[in-house]
């Protein structure tokens, strides 16, 4: 289905949850997430209806995530019957990782095709420090699961972080050499409540190109990411720039929280529900969403903050 700006929207983010085994600082409060009553979320029939709804409106790519998707009990079950959804293509899903081991294979099994994996340091207590409590030997460990379980083209997510990681990008580049992964550095974008990270914080992604310049550019391939390779590595290095390069005009996803609520932009806060509704009124709700999904997102720095009035564990990153 195209929006009013002649987008084609193709991909849906879905977040199954706002709960998490890990507190990233920039993307929730140290005290986790006030929870919500059940009755608030969506059922697994809703949010399997809601994929039958997007897939019948042209949606062909779905990405699960959070919040943290493994820690939800029927994970593995709600992919497979979001695999079989007519029109469905391509199910990927984000985690942090440190649930993988037990769970890379049967997701596999279920039918996702590609996961993408949260690693912002290679160094165990910056990872402590991040994470508030989490243990960089597990998320290691579910990368190798995830390979060693049949996934390819994964794709390791890292926030580039001024002051943190910074010093870290070359070392982080480098895993496309020791693995077959794809890094994607994404730029630190200013949440509703995205820590009490300071200007300096909020680096641009030629911070990469300038600490790499051994980094070949490779020509687009559709996705958002501006695409290089360090020479000898089994991967791409992959730029996204939210901030300093907004990419709206070829944004072509939708979102839907764990609760119900249709973010037509993941910085605006314009939210519809579809909580409750039937598999028509879903239809009719999704494509007035596709219609009202804004031109662009806005200005965002460490001065302009997003819109969203909700943190990113709670829209689904
Ligand atoms: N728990 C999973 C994980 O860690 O990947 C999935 C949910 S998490 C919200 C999805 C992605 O959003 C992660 O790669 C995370 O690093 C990214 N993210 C969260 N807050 C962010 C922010 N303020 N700026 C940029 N990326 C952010």
């Amino acid at each position: 289905m195209l929006d009013n700006y002649g987008r084609s929207i193709t991909y849906l983010r879905l977040s199954v949850t706002e709960l998490c085994n890990l507190r990233c600082r920039y993307c929730m409060p140290e005290d986790g997430v006030c929870k919500k009553r059940h009755d608030e979320m969506l059922t697994q029939e809703e949010t399997v209806m809601a994929i039958r709804a997007a897939a019948a409106l042209g949606i062909r790519k779905l990405r699960i995530t959070g919040g943290e998707p493994l820690v939800k009990g029927n994970i593995v079950e709600l992919c497979r019957q979001a695999a079989a959804v007519e029109g469905i293509e391509e199910i990927c899903l984000t985690t942090n990782g440190t649930l993988l081991p037990k769970l890379a294979a049967p997701l596999r099994e279920a039918g996702v095709s590609r996961l993408n994996i949260s690693l912002d340091t290679l160094d165990a207590d910056k990872f402590r420090y991040i994470t508030r409590c989490g243990e960089l030997s597990e998320a290691v460990a579910g990368i190798e699961a995830a390979l060693a379980g049949g996934f390819d083209k994964i794709k390791i997510n890292t926030v580039l972080i001024g002051g943190f990681n910074d010093d870290e990008i070359p070392a982080l580049a480098d895993l496309t050499r020791r693995w077959p992964v794809d890094v994607r550095f994404i730029e630190l974008m200013p949440m509703y409540d995205s820590g009490d990270f300071g200007p300096e914080a909020f680096i641009p992604y030629t911070a990469v190109t300038d600490a790499l310049p051994e980094l070949v550019p490779l020509p687009a391939d559709g996705s958002v990411a501006k695409l290089y390779r360090l020479p000898d590595a089994q991967g791409d290095v992959g730029l996204i720039s939210p901030v300093s390069a907004h990419f709206c005009a070829e944004c072509n996803r939708i979102r839907i929280t764990a609760d119900g609520k249709i973010k037509p932009c993941l910085h605006s806060s314009d939210e519809i529900s579809i909580k409750g509704q039937d598999f028509d009124a879903m239809l009719e709700t999704i494509r007035s969403a596709i219609l009202s999904k804004p031109r662009w997102h806005g200005e965002l720095s460490y001065s302009a903050r997003s819109h969203a009035n909700r943190n990113m564990n709670q829209i689904g990153g």
